[in-house]
């Protein structure tokens, strides 16, 4: 059975470069009817954040991304955590230790820098000298007598050439002299990520591991533990990097687009727009489909493949991303859109959070009217501005439009009309405008033009009978008055 694992180190929130890599693991584990693994490492403590591991949960979960064996459910290959793995780790160190694969290394971090100056300085790669692979019993004694704790380090073999055959990238080559003795476990017993990952891996029986391209010069070593443990290597996928929109390879401190899932999430972007986004960066379709954009999470698990992975980098295009969110917006039932835009309405003072039921079907009207033009959902609050404004901010094309020589005649007509008025739902008003069409002789642009740009402070907008509806009998009245004074 095929099984697929993402693997985060709790360092912080769920990244998007994350998000895709766990999906696609995700979306392989489903295709094939497996299972998807979530392990925490967790070894590299010093960077480790409070939270992180509940947020990278809480992001995959909001995704959409389940998984069948994790830290919060356990399974058969349970404990899910590296740090509840010591024992394991240990015993795998010891072996590799007593079968001379493996030795303790004693150089201090002053003694290994000097090393790397001079290396840099005769213009060679840096890498460990070997000091301390060749020492006596009696050498280890006298350096373990001076209280120097040691590190264990891995006997990297010369001379030889290791493969990766990569899922995506196809065959990778890496020659064994540029890789040195690497450390496998720190003085107080806990492993690096490369020992932590490849025992884990092997143990859980991971059949692919996909992830990031950064990590591909990581994999030789991870091969070399394998091969020294007596355990089948995984196939490997390294996923393409994700560059920013102006090409750029993209950094932590990049403000040129968001990053990490949640603050999506708090904008009003919705799940299925971002799973569908991130699959296709780094992954395309088949054959008749190679050009679709728009695929469900059910659709996606039916044709997603590693051999339409692809290598090159891939842009994160914001607009397409807004365009697809857009698209799920439009899709999605209106009671979710109002849900979602509620809150961003109560924080901006828009609507009282102990929300009346007229107010809430006012709120689902105005979301609906607006609901074609967002982006995401947060968009609601400026677009709807107009609303809740005591005076209004006339636009230059509407200034324009109110200076034609019809609109004073117009204007009084439609007060008076409204004053009549029974009621204000949107089909009253439609009668309204015809009313004021037959009394004026104005129709159209004339009349419709105007009316807009007086009441909205805009030339263009969503439909005209449902705005004046919703903008009220009080304040359409109070905005034409205050034109005519
Ligand atoms: N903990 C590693 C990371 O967060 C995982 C790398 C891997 O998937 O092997 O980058």
């Amino acid at each position: 059975p095929i099984r697929t694992r993402y693997a985060p180190s709790p360092t912080g929130h769920l990244h998007i470069g994350g998000a895709r890599t766990a999906l696609f693991s995700y979306l392989w584990a489903r295709k094939n009817g497996g299972s998807f693994v979530v392990r925490i490492e967790d070894t590299d403590v010093e960077r480790n954040v409070e939270d992180a591991e509940a947020k990278q949960m809480d992001g995959l979960k909001w995704l959409g991304l389940d998984w069948d064996e994790s830290v919060d459910i356990g399974g058969p290959y349970a404990p899910y955590r590296s740090m509840d793995r010591m024992d394991i780790y240990r015993e795998y160190i010891d072996r590799l230790s007593e079968e001379g694969l493996a030795y303790p290394c004693y150089c201090t971090s002053e003694e290994l820098e000097a090393d790397r100056e001079r290396q840099l300085a005769e213009g060679v790669a840096p890498r460990y000298s070997g000091r301390c692979r060749h020492l006596t019993a009696e050498e280890r004694e006298a350096l373990e007598a001076q209280g120097r704790n040691p590190s264990i380090r891995f006997k990297a073999p010369g001379g030889r050439t290791v493969t990766v055959q990569d899922e995506v990238r196809g065959e990778v080559h890496f020659d064994t002299d540029g890789i040195g003795d690497f450390i496998i476990a720190r003085p107080d017993g806990r492993p690096t990520y490369n020992f932590a990952v490849t025992v884990d891996d092997a143990l859980m029986e991971i059949t692919h591991v996909l992830r990031a391209e950064e990590h591909l010069s990581n994999t030789p070593r991870q091969i070399l533990i394998y091969e020294a443990l007596g355990f089948d290597a995984p196939k490997f996928g390294h996923v393409s990097l994700i560059l920013n929109p102006d090409g750029k390879k993209m950094s932590k401190r990049d403000e040129s687009i968001l990053q990490f899932i949640d603050q999506y999430k708090d904008l009003g972007y919705l799940p299925e727009a971002l799973i569908n986004f991130l699959v296709l960066l780094g992954w395309a379709p088949e054959g008749e489909e190679a050009e679709r954009e728009i695929f469900s999470r059910e659709e996606l698990v039916q044709s997603f493949s590693l051999h339409r992975m692809s290598k090159a980098p891939a842009v994160f295009d914001t607009v397409k991303l807004r365009w697809m969110n857009n698209h799920y917006i439009k899709e999605s039932s209106l009671e979710r859109i109002v849900d979602l835009a509620l809150p961003h309405l109560i924080r901006a003072g828009r609507v009282s959070p102990d929300l009346s039921d007229e107010a809430k079907s006012w709120v689902t009207r105005l979301v609906s009217l607006y609901r074609e033009q967002l982006d995401y959902v947060a968009q609601i609050v400026d677009l709807t501005e107009m609303f809740f404004r005591e005076d209004v901010r006339y636009a230059e094309a509407a200034k324009e439009v109110l200076r034609q020589e019809q609109v004073p005649q117009v204007m009084k007509a439609f007060i008076g009309q409204i004053e009549q008025a029974d009621d204000f739902s949107p089909d009253t008003v439609k009668t309204l405008l015809k009313a004021v069409q037959k009394e004026t002789g104005y129709k159209g642009k004339q009349l419709f033009m105007p009316v807009r740009a007086a009441v909205t402070g805009e030339v263009h907008g969503p439909d005209l009978k449902e705005t004046i509806s919703l903008l009220g009998r009080d304040t359409v009245a109070g905005r034409l008055n205050h034109l005519l004074k």
